[in-house]
């Protein structure tokens, strides 16, 4: 019962998304967080950015008493080569289904993609420790899971995978295609 009230039902669109809130939200590190205490958590980030691999956000950015949270995830850099081996990678960004093909293939191997609990590194300006983590730190969590679930490719990037190659290539099929439907437009209207 207890964990069953921090069900992810409908509060994510894709499986990623999922995945990483039940790899960091039911541990007892957060046994006292609801899911509607993480909600207004997250809605108190002012301001999030990614530098360097890291997530770093900020409480009260404007005021003097701000609090900033530093998330560092550990590098997987080899997906970038499993992303590139396979033509279609892109669509893994949008498609639920790839993304469970990916997760189910790779959960076992060091290409796995959604971050252990165990393989994060965290810090707090209020001070608080990896056994308690303060809400600041929840919030900043769910703050990131609600921009990955927007953005999927936030997921492979905090974990320094470049992704540059692969909307490249994305970018160059979608000019390929574009000009293939120029010219039989261009067809059709001479004939
Ligand atoms: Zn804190």
């Amino acid at each position: 019962m207890g964990k069953e009230k921090k069900t992810n039902t409908n509060i994510f669109n894709y499986p990623f998304s999922c995945l990483f809130f039940n790899n960091i939200f039911p541990t007892n590190y957060f046994k006292s967080y609801s899911l509607s205490k993480l909600k207004t958590f997250s809605t108190q980030v002012d301001k999030i950015i990614y530098k360097d691999g890291k997530v770093i956000s900020c409480f009260n950015y404007e005021k003097r008493n701000k609090t900033i949270v530093v998330l560092q995830f550990k590098n997987i850099i080899g997906v970038t080569d499993i992303l590139l081996e396979n033509p279609i990678s892109f669509n893994i960004f949008y498609s639920p289904d790839l993304q469970l093909d990916y997760y189910n293939a790779y959960k076992d191997t060091a290409y796995n993609i959604i971050p252990s609990w165990f393989d994060i590194k965290f810090e707090c300006s209020c001070g608080s420790d990896y056994l308690n983590p303060c809400w600041h730190i929840a919030g900043t969590f769910m703050r990131l899971l609600y921009e990955i679930d927007k953005d999927i490719k936030i997921l492979f990037k905090i974990q320094g995978v470049d992704l540059s190659k692969i909307i490249e290539r994305e970018n160059n099929v979608n000019k390929l295609l574009n000009s293939i439907k120029n010219n039989s437009n261009n067809q059709s209207s001479s004939l």
